[in-house]
């Protein structure tokens, strides 16, 4: 024990070092995102995230948007406590049983036009946890998906890339769930 202590104290810790942050294209990145949500809305984009039931690894990396390195709100995008007041719905994990008359109210309650985002392999077709007693599978089982951003979990750099892609390329749905 004496001996583990004093080597916790004369070593660093045994981590790989962190890659340099390019904050420049960073910068670039999100405020296309938000240049692109202005011009298709004529305002910032409002993202609700809901989780369907994931293993919290890709809440994470869409909680490190808000973080002080990512610091998605000084572009203007924000998330929304309700899905009456967003633009995009960000889903993770595949669909459980439990969530997916949530998962439904919810998309139903987003006001048109509206995207909605798989985030992760997960809620792409239910990844490590398809075939779960418990999953009725990916979210696009359950609502109507634009935009896939695929990886286990994806890294805020690649959620930015999907949410300008999807800016770019989609106009946004108005036909309801069922
Ligand atoms: S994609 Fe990976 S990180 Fe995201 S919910 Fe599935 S297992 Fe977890």
């Amino acid at each position: 024990m004496r001996r583990t202590l004093l080597e916790s104290l004369t070593h660093g810790p045994l981590t790989e070092p962190a890659l340099a942050p390019d904050r420049a294209a960073l910068a670039e990145l999100a405020k296309s995102v938000e240049r692109a949500a202005r011009a298709k809305l004529g305002r910032t984009l409002s993202i609700r995230q809901v989780d369907a039931g994931s293993c919290n690894g890709c809440e994470l990396e869409i909680h490190a948007l808000s973080n002080a390195f990512y610091d998605l709100e000084r572009f203007g995008l924000r998330f929304a406590a309700s899905p009456r007041h967003a633009d995009v719905l960000l889903v993770t994990g595949p669909v459980t049983k439990n969530m997916r008359e949530a998962l439904l109210r919810t998309y139903n309650a987003t006001p048109d036009p509206k995207w909605v985002v798989a985030v992760g392999a997960c809620a792409a077709d239910g990844g490590i946890f398809a075939g779960s007693y418990a999953v009725t599978g990916g979210v696009k089982d359950v609502i109507p998906v634009d935009l896939h951003i695929r990886g286990c979990p994806p890294s805020p750099t690649e959620l930015l890339k999907g949410l300008l892609a999807l800016l770019e390329t989609t106009s946004g749905r108005a036909a309801k769930a069922k």
